[in-house]
């Protein structure tokens, strides 16, 4: 009890902090970088699940979605599940400030082979399915560098790359920002996503 008060008090405190530290562009869809909770992003129109592949409640991502999502939201993934890495579905999101979640099945680094081909792929799908429903913004956690272990360094290069690759098709995406969890994240991929503008 006292573990999920503190639990839910700190998530509060990111989200209050959350401060945007890097924008930039990629074709016409502006890219920006915060701290704080991925569902706790009010203004957004979709948030990207780091799910597990049974679409169900877990640890990191999954569980902070679920969480402060209604019920129904399980209700709603369940007849979706299992997926396999790489692979994304988008529900509604009910209890959660969002219209959509997009679902995504990231590799488990070690495991899941090619892993850096089936982590872009989260990244192109979840893309596409925000296409397809004409989303205008979308925000999405540091897919598989939680409990599926990628290295962050590697898994922030991966998502740029890819997200700027993508752009150049967007139609309705106008806004993709990353949420990272730490500090010590956000300056990681503030650090590889200059790299990547140059
Ligand atoms: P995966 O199983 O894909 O590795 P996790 O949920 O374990 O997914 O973690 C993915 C990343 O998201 C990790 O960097 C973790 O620190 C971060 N993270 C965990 N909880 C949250 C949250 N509520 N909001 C944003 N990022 C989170």
């Amino acid at each position: 009890m006292y573990i999920f008060i503190y639990n839910a008090f700190y998530i509060e405190i990111c989200a209050r902090k959350r401060s945007k530290i890097m924008e930039t562009t990629f074709s016409n869809t502006k890219v920006e970088l915060v701290t704080g909770d991925i569902a706790s992003q009010d203004e957004i129109d979709a948030i990207v699940n780091a799910a597990n592949a049974e679409l169900r409640i877990g640890g990191g991502v999954a569980g902070a979605i679920h969480r402060k999502g209604d019920p129904e939201l399980t209700q709603l993934t369940r007849p979706l599940a299992p997926i396999k890495p790489g692979e994304a579905v988008i529900t509604e999101a009910p209890g959660l400030p969002n219209d959509y979640v997009i679902h995504c099945l990231g590799p488990v680094y070690g495991r899941d082979e090619p892993s850096g081909d089936l982590l872009a792929k989260c990244y192109k799908n979840a893309l596409y399915l925000a296409e397809k429903h004409e989303i205008n913004s979308i925000a999405f956690p540091a897919i598989s560098t939680g409990a599926f272990g990628y290295p962050m360094n590697d898994a922030a290069q991966i998502a740029f790359e890819t997200v700027k690759v993508e752009a150049h098709e967007l139609e309705f995406v106008k806004l993709i920002r990353f949420v990272l969890f730490s500090e010590d994240d956000l300056e990681l991929y503030k650090e590889v996503l200059n790299e990547i503008i140059g």
